[in-house]
């Protein structure tokens, strides 16, 4: 079976749809399933990754994303965002010895913020953006 890729715009059309009929998507693979539905109406075998889909969600107007996660492990290092790999900014405090502490890494893209103990990403849950 080989499927067709369609393209941002085709995507974008289908979230919109989407969004109109449905407020809020609780899960990233119920929306994806909703976004080929409406891909396909026209006997067309178009396929879409999960992170595609999330990425142009979140690069919409109209879409909220929140980010349901759990405690990874401390030591771990992050340096790109889990959510759209965009690279985490730090968010540095001063100590009273005057050395810089990392407390927090913030995504200027989407939403995702961690401290010390990362947050890992486990579901999205998506709404449609009050105007
Ligand atoms: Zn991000």
């Amino acid at each position: 079976m080989t499927y067709h890729i369609p393209s941002d715009k085709q995507i974008q059309t289908a979230l919109r749809k989407v969004f109109r009929q449905f407020r809020t998507v609780q899960s990233q693979h119920r929306l994806k399933k909703l976004v080929t539905n409406e891909l396909n109406a026209k006997k067309k075998t178009f396929g879409v990754s999960e992170r595609r889909l999330r990425n142009i969600a979140l690069e919409s107007d109209f879409v909220k994303l929140e980010i349901h996660s759990r405690e990874g492990d401390p030591k771990k290092i992050l340096s790109k965002c889990p959510v759209c790999g965009n690279v985490l900014g730090r968010v540095k405090n001063l100590t009273i010895w005057g050395g810089e502490v990392t407390i927090e890494f913030r995504c200027s893209n989407c939403n995702y913020w961690t401290g010390k103990k990362k947050r890992i990403p486990t579901r999205y849950a998506f709404y449609l953006k009050k105007k």
